[in-house]
């Protein structure tokens, strides 16, 4: 039997209140004073991870070293506490189905009929103890996902009940992540909502313990007494959380609420060392007080959506917090880029990157941003499909090879410089089934990748299933346009390079998924600092 201590979060009123800040903040406020600690997620939806979900539906999909296709949240919760994650963290109602059905198929449940309470709720009880019961952490901090009230959630919630239950009322804390709307014509904030969420929260069994409150305004010392009285809380388990500019400022905000110190009170622990955030208050003071601005421009198909390509937007944060520059994004819809010149769009920029992505739509603008910017000797940085629409320009516009394709787009395409991976061709099934998680790379002596990095060997998390098709490696590389990276053992092409250009950079891998607060990525940095000296010219 472990002695973690477990941190549940629910989330009332309304989706999107930023559960996930709120958790990833608390852990880093935990972390700060030496308590190991982990986040783990639990997404009520069917599906058995988010690595089918179109970003959409589902924002970027996040994917671990271990190769889990998981929530966007998990991303916050490595970029605050500088740790990685894994399969472990996130799980579904999908996956919980899954290997419950399994068993059953395997006999394992003795002709016993098979429900929701009590197998679906043991299986999910396994699942949030997983992690405690490793003997790593001190404390669990386990999302629920969704919002109290929902159908989908139900078994969450009554697991949560049971295992209050069976740990101590001591062992545990629920907090409730709720909403206090402005009525502008009342000039009011508005506590209804908050004490009806909280009061569904009790009719399964569950009392919340803290209320973090988002608001547009500061909450009264009154309307905090009202929400403790209706809520059942206790008048410092009242945590206001305001809208901030920046993400990063809310473990700052919550430090000042005591949301931490609640939390350690109802657990029945005492911090191991005062808090330690001068890194943290550090990187937020240069965040907030950058020397210039510098202009990237992003192009996907995905831009309408902000959450489509997370990672890469914060792991630009990061590298221009590095340098003390403001990265400005903007998003560049590739559509955009086939109906008219790409000047119009890419013009005064001074860096651009081209998105990961699937599927057919909005290609041929990707390859005419990376024309242009290769032309212009604008600074580029291409991820996953973004480095194969790199060869594929250079193949078609340098190389006068004019059929080149992916054979993603194009099956049947003359020339496919970029084509389906040997170990994808049996391959039928969509869901977990590309090239996932952490690969090596061993980097070329000569590249400038090497200084990049400051080694010879990386490792990086992937997400593809196609590739550069080796039988043209000859064809197209030379002395500008190299390959900077391989996979040790299969010669895979991870890395592009054209060194004819003051920065011009393609990866198959993913570096947005490893760039954090404590450890901003190389890559970025480099770029960031090449679109830094872009703004000079
Ligand atoms: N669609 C491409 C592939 O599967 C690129 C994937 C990506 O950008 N993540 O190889």
């Amino acid at each position: 039997m472990s002695n973690t201590k477990y941190v549940f979060v629910t989330g009332g009123v309304t989706s999107s209140l930023g559960k996930g800040i709120v958790a990833a903040s608390l852990a880093k406020l935990l972390q700060s004073q030496e308590f190991s600690v982990t986040i783990q997620k639990f997404d009520p939806y069917l599906n058995v991870d988010p690595g089918t979900l179109n970003p959409y539906e589902h924002g970027e999909c996040f994917v671990t070293d271990d190769g889990a296709e998981t929530d966007l949240d998990l991303g916050h919760y490595e970029r605050f506490l500088n740790v990685a994650t894994t399969q472990a963290n996130n799980v579904t109602t999908g996956r919980v189905y899954q290997s419950v059905i399994e068993k059953e198929r395997r006999g394992e449940f003795l002709g016993k009929t098979v429900q929701v309470i009590p197998h679906i709720t043991n299986e999910i009880k396994e699942r949030m103890q997983l992690l405690g019961n490793s003997g790593d952490y001190d404390i669990v901090i386990t999302e629920i996902g969704g919002t109290v009230g929902d159908i989908e959630s139900l078994p969450y919630i009554e697991t949560v009940r049971q295992l209050i239950n069976e740990l101590g009322d001591e062992n545990c804390v629920v907090i409730h992540l709720t909403l206090i709307p402005y009525l502008a014509a009342a000039k009011e904030l508005k506590t209804k909502p908050t004490q009806h969420s909280v009061k569904t929260l009790m009719e399964s069994g569950i009392k919340a313990d803290v209320l973090v409150c988002r608001t547009e305004y500061e909450l009264t010392k009154d309307l905090r007494q009202k929400l403790a009285l209706f809520c059942n809380v206790k008048p410092e388990a009242v945590i206001q959380s305001i809208d901030v500019n920046t993400i990063y400022e809310v473990p700052i905000k919550m430090l000042d609420e005591g949301l931490d110190r609640v939390v350690l009170k109802k657990l029945q622990l005492t911090p191991k060392s005062i808090h330690d955030l001068s890194h943290w208050q550090s990187f937020l003071k240069k965040l907030k007080s950058p020397k210039t601005t510098v202009k990237i421009g992003l192009v996907g198909k995905y831009v309408e959506l902000q959450d489509s390509y997370k990672s890469i937007l914060e792991s630009l944060i990061h590298a221009g917090t590095l340098h003390q520059v403001a990265v400005e994004v903007e998003s560049i819809h590739s559509e955009h880029l086939e109906q008219n010149s790409p000047v119009q769009y890419l013009k005064g920029l001074n860096g651009v990157i081209v998105a990961p992505g699937f599927g057919e739509r909005g290609i041929e603008g990707k390859i005419r941003a990376v024309q242009y910017v290769r032309e212009n000797n604008i600074p580029f940085l291409g991820i996953c499909l973004g480095m194969q629409m790199a060869v594929i320009e250079y193949a078609r516009n340098v190389k006068g090879l004019k059929a080149a394709n992916s054979t993603e787009m194009d099956e049947n395409c003359q020339a496919p410089v970029i084509s389906l991976m040997e170990s994808q061709k049996d391959i039928e099934n969509k869901g977990g089934t590309m090239r996932l998680g952490a690969w090596n790379c061993n980097l070329e002596p000569s590249s400038k990748l090497v200084n990049i990095y400051g080694q010879s060997q990386i490792s990086e998390r992937h997400r593809h299933r196609y590739e550069f098709n080796n039988n043209y490696s000859q064809q197209l590389f030379d002395e500008q346009f190299k390959v900077a990276g391989y996979n040790p053992e299969t010669q895979l092409v991870e890395i592009v390079e054209n060194t004819d250009h003051p920065w011009f950079v393609g990866v198959q891998f993913h570096p947005e998924y490893k760039s954090t607060v404590a450890n901003p990525h190389p890559l970025f940095s480099a770029f960031v600092a090449a679109a830094f000296s872009h703004s000079q010219d």
